[in-house]
């Protein structure tokens, strides 16, 4: 049976960049399925398809083919074929993302996707519903948060070290309404699973929070 790490979380938690790091000192394959969400949210962009339009949406992602491949170790999310992570990681797509993430064709499609892939392979996945839907057996499940604020100043420092300029209050309003879809739509909302470790950032430096987290898997995989 595969080694399987799941990490939930609200947005801007820093999932991402720890699973990353973990990952690569457990060498464990690390699985975004975030990114898979975005790609088929980038496909309705693409096809100017209205978000609203649930209908639409559904027809749609009948013809969005999301799959997910690895070069040197990064993992590639191929649309119909296509290299998207380059396109992957804006605001637009990020929000684009949650509005169309509760319609559970979308999901289905996406989840089945990502069982497949931990049935598989030992890996660490982060996403929203990892430890509560899609890997509930998973050996270790961590809930990685911070505090909104603190949140939207890590993503407004991120946009500066680009050169860009970003408005607090307008980046931590975004956050807590993406953090209310995520958290209150109907089918595989966000929450910390039963089981879950709750690791809470908000003063705790990146290298501080990948060697507390490795040390629980390290742990978790000797057990
Ligand atoms: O993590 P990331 O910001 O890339 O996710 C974008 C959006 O995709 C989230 O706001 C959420 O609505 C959706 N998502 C989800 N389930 C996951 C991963 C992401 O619903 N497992």
């Amino acid at each position: 049976m595969s080694y399987n790490v799941a990490i939930d979380g609200p947005a801007g938690a820093g999932k991402s960049t720890i699973a990353k790091a973990v990952a690569k000192e457990l060498k464990l394959v690390y699985v975004d399925t975030g990114a898979m969400y975005r790609a088929m949210a980038l496909y309705m962009l693409w096809e100017q398809v209205p978000l609203q339009d649930t209908e639409k949406v559904i027809e749609k992602c009948r013809q969005a083919n999301v799959t997910i491949c690895y070069e040197n170790g990064m993992q590639v999310v191929q649309l119909n074929g296509e290299n998207v992570n380059d396109f992957l990681r804006t605001e637009e797509v990020g929000n684009a993302a949650s509005v169309i993430s509760p319609i559970p064709e979308v999901r289905t499609k996406l989840v089945e996707l990502q069982k497949e892939l931990a049935a598989n392979t030992d890996c660490i996945m982060d996403g929203r519903d990892i430890g509560t839907c899609v890997l509930p057996d998973a050996r270790l499940k961590i809930y990685l948060t911070a505090s909104s604020k603190v949140r939207a100043q890590r993503r407004y420092d991120e946009l500066a070290a680009k050169g860009e300029q970003g408005n607090l209050q307008t980046i931590q309003a975004d956050i807590e309404e993406r953090d209310y879809r995520d958290m209150h739509r109907e089918v595989s909302p966000l929450k910390q699973a039963e089981d879950a470790v709750l690791v809470d950032t908000s003063d705790m430096s990146v290298d501080e929070v990948i060697s507390v987290i490795s040390e629980m898997c390290r742990r978790s995989r000797e057990g």
